[in-house]
């Protein structure tokens, strides 16, 4: 069994977390595979994605780290083409994928654990690739 799915995401702010935990679990419901593995990635350079636990606070303490890692006042190179570097560096740190194993049907996820997409050049349009293989 192999399964393509594009998910659609319209972001409203120029940088937030926005859960994919429910629409994953639903494509890998839909593809009906038992075991195999869920790779969910994204084709943008000035996004992300990550996996940790959906609480407001921490929310707001992951942008805030970004923030402060990489502020958006500084010097950049790439900035004398686009004004973005900021969001590209901190798209760099967070990486582009993840991959969750599926056993018995499911997504192996922690209690805690939620899957995030992580814009950081809002708000658009962005898309984000799930692909499932297994059986
Ligand atoms: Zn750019």
């Amino acid at each position: 069994m192999k399964l393509d799915a594009v998910m659609d995401i319209q972001t409203s702010s120029r940088s937030e977390l926005v859960d994919i935990t429910d629409r994953v679990r639903a494509i890998v419901k839909e593809s009906r595979t038992e075991n195999g593995l869920c790779v969910i990635s994204t084709r943008h350079t000035t996004c992300g994605i990550i996996i940790n636990e959906n609480e407001r606070g921490l929310k707001k303490d992951i942008l805030g780290m970004l923030e402060a890692l990489i502020p958006e006042d500084r010097s950049y190179a790439h900035n004398q083409i686009d004004h973005n570097a900021h969001s590209h560096l901190r798209a760099v740190l967070l990486g582009t994928s993840e991959s969750i194993p599926i056993e018995g049907g499911h997504l192996i996820l922690g209690t805690w654990q939620s899957i995030f997409f992580v814009e950081l050049d809002g708000p658009r349009n962005r898309t984000v690739n799930v692909k499932i293989i297994g059986s």
